[in-house]
């Protein structure tokens, strides 16, 4: 990445459905090596800001560069080969497949080939064991992951986006619904990724941790970023507070 250049740079990013305009004239970018906060009142658009970056919806208008390569035309899988991952506010493990199989998912149907969950090679199901480990799981491999609590589903999922090591990671509300010893075990998870070199983007509701987590802060309403600063900053912003207050 050339100096200066920031890891993703989104610049006039628009998507209406129907008359109602989700996203528009969105602008930001993440420096890389950041944990940066994507925060705002509900319906401001940060979902689908996080289903344009990862291609599950296509943009009407507006760019995406990630390294300073357009992605916004690339389909989703090229996308998570470019090194764009993400996981969801809702999560997608499949129940009928162990915590392992649920791992081969993503390099499958992120993959020309196809989607053949829960397959793949011995050194791949080698790496997802020890992606299992990294989150705190590496017991559960075995285990049917509708079986599990709905937090121990939330630490399967960011395995599987972990799999794909990712550049960037976007954890959408990666908090909620879980207990506090859960979200101090995730928190504790993205510091040491973020350590070892990925850029985290969060949405996330739970304010103590965005402030705690994040060194940068974007903060949406109606669609579009009307303040971005360290959290110290955005704490106290007047617009920020003002956004809220209709919430
Ligand atoms: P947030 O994640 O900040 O709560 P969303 O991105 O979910 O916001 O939603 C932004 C706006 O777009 C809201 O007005 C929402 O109702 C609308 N919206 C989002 N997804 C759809 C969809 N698939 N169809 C119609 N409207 C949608």
């Amino acid at each position: 990445l050339p100096p200066g250049e920031p890891l993703l740079r989104v610049t006039g990013l628009g998507k209406a459905f129907g008359g109602v305009k989700a996203v528009d004239d969105c602008s930001f970018t993440v420096r890389e090596g950041s944990v940066t906060g994507l925060i705002g009142p509900n319906g401001s658009g940060k979902t689908t800001v996080f289903n344009l970056l990862d291609g599950g919806l296509g943009a009407d208008s507006g760019a995406i560069e990630l390294a300073g390569r357009r992605i916004d035309r690339l389909p989703r899988w090229r996308r998570a080969h470019s090194g764009l991952a993400r996981t969801f506010q809702a999560t997608r493990v499949f129940p009928r497949l162990t915590a392992l199989e649920n791992l081969a998912v993503p390099s499958r149907s992120y993959s020309t080939r196809g989607l053949r969950a829960g397959v793949f090679t011995g050194e791949e199901a080698e790496r997802a064991q020890e992606w299992l480990e990294f989150v705190g799981m590496g017991a559960y491999s075995h285990h049917l992951a509708g079986e599990l609590s709905y937090g121990q589903q939330k630490l399967i999922e960011l395995a599987q986006a972990l799999v794909l090591e990712p550049r960037l990671l976007l954890l959408d509300e990666p908090a909620a619904g879980i207990n506090p010893a859960l979200v101090e075990r995730i928190t504790d998870i993205v510091r040491k990724l973020n350590a070892a070199g990925t850029t985290v983007v969060i949405v996330e509701h739970n304010m103590p941790l965005v402030l705690s987590l994040c060194d940068h802060i974007h903060v949406l309403a109606q669609g579009r970023v009307i303040a971005s600063g360290p959290p110290h900053q955005i704490e106290r912003d007047p617009a920020v507070l003002d956004a809220y207050l209709g919430d």
